[in-house]
């Protein structure tokens, strides 16, 4: 079972540029941490640091995936300025942590991916690397094996998942169900069931 939990970066942070998004791409990294403990959760108080200057939108390890950015947003993670990789990409962060098991994390990264590609109608040839918009290497566990990621992708299956809203100081059920294009009535309706799909509102277990 994997824990999704949105724990978005609070407006008006120095890490939540905000400028509008249509995704046209998918854009891949490493976190290059292989620190214990250095796991998707950490990286969502991470991205929080308003020093950083430096966001995406998903942090995937091998049990969680913390959302940080919502997908009409941009982040800054692709090192190209202005460009399509930081202004039209979904940044996805997959996790090296020695406690961690990274194949395990990469599968849910491709499922992950998939699931985006799908429902942002994104083409499996927009799945690009942090390399490709900077030079940079990274994904730097995955880039001598980047085509047989990108063949995981479209056979990568569903784990069991659980969406978690991570209440903010200052949100009220309207501002919520707003950023998720549902009415209040909608929302309190996904708190009473355990349907996957939807979105339960929370802390951080
Ligand atoms: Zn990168």
């Amino acid at each position: 079972m994997v824990q999704i939990y949105q724990d978005f970066i609070p407006v008006g942070n120095g890490n939540r540029p905000g400028y509008a998004m249509t995704p046209e791409y998918v854009t891949v990294h490493n976190t290059a941490n292989t620190s214990k403990g250095a796991d998707a959760k950490s990286h969502a108080a991470y991205v929080k640091s308003p020093t950083t200057e430096v966001s995406w939108h998903f942090t995937v390890d091998d049990h969680e995936i913390f959302q940080h950015l919502p997908l009409n947003e941009n982040g800054w993670h692709a090192g190209d300025g202005h460009g399509n990789g930081n202004r039209k990409s979904i940044g996805i962060e997959i996790c090296e942590n020695a406690d961690g098991n990274f194949q395990q994390a990469v599968k849910h990264a491709q499922w992950l991916i998939q699931k985006l590609l799908k429902e942002h109608h994104i083409p499996l040839a927009n799945v690009v690397t942090h390399q490709y918009w900077s030079g940079k290497a990274c994904p730097r566990q995955l880039l001598a094996t980047w085509n047989e990621f990108k063949k995981g992708i479209e056979s990568a299956e569903d784990p069991e998942t659980v969406i978690t809203y991570v209440v903010k100081s200052g949100d009220t059920l309207t501002s919520i169900a707003k950023a998720h294009g549902v009415t209040v009535q909608d929302l309190q309706n996904w708190n009473d069931i355990s349907d996957p799909n939807k979105i339960q509102i929370g802390q951080v277990l």
